[in-house]
């Protein structure tokens, strides 16, 4: 990935938005309402060593590959970032978002938060967004209410969502970057229109650039 993204006279020509937060903190819920109410944005979608779970698509939820061929694909650096988590390994195919961004699409990354640092530390254009739950508690009632998760994977996955969550409110409190927004998903309908409100101020400030 380039350290900037496209750009036509200076002006960034598409942006890289990453969406972060914790599994259960509804990031695909906020994300697929704004995708259906701004044009021009696409979802990568990642590969990933989990399991399908009922309903899931190869090529739409997620590219399912086995262990070894996730870890060939490493080592041919075929992932934009890529991280372990929960005993699974997630990452983002770099072709695909470097040919949307090329092509001046806005492209949006929903991935968890060290494959967002990674992200956020290589291209200094992108723009991430924290998804809160919130309450923790209101976060373990969403997870088991989901019903796709074992109870192990749902213990594992509120030890990890406690860490993330502890280490982005000492980010914001000590104001340090890379975290350029957070959302509390409290309600749905606003915290959408949240999202979609902060993509069009970027867009706006980049279509003023351009002038
Ligand atoms: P799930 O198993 O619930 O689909 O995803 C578990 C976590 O992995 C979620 O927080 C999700 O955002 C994150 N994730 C999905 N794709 C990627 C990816 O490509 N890279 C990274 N770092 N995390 C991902």
């Amino acid at each position: 990935m380039a350290d900037r993204l496209p750009r036509l006279r200076g002006a960034v020509i598409a942006r890289l938005i990453v969406i972060s937060g914790p599994s259960g903190a509804g990031k695909g819920t906020l994300i697929k309402r704004v995708m259906s109410c701004l044009p021009g944005l696409r979802l990568s979608v990642s590969a990933t060593t989990r399991g399908r779970r009922a309903g899931e698509r190869h090529g739409r939820e997620y590219y399912f590959l086995n262990r070894s061929e996730f870890e060939r694909r490493i080592e041919e650096g075929r992932f934009l970032e890529w991280a372990a988590y929960t005993g699974n390994l997630y990452g983002t195919p770099g072709k695909a978002v470097r040919d949307h961004l090329e092509a001046g699409r806005d492209v949006i990354l929903e991935i968890e938060l060290e494959g967002a640092k990674k992200v956020l530390s290589q291209c200094r254009d992108a723009v991430m967004v924290y998804i809160m739950p919130p309450s923790l508690e209101e976060l373990e009632r969403r997870l088991r209410g989901r019903g796709t998760e074992s109870e192990e994977a749902i213990l594992d996955r509120l030890g990890r969502a406690k860490e993330e969550m502890g280490e982005v409110e000492a980010r914001v409190a000590e104001g340090l970057p890379p975290l350029h927004y957070v959302i509390v998903n409290d309600k749905v309908n606003r915290a959408s229109d949240e999202l979609a409100r902060i993509i069009e101020r970027i867009r706006i400030k980049d279509e003023q650039a351009d002038h």
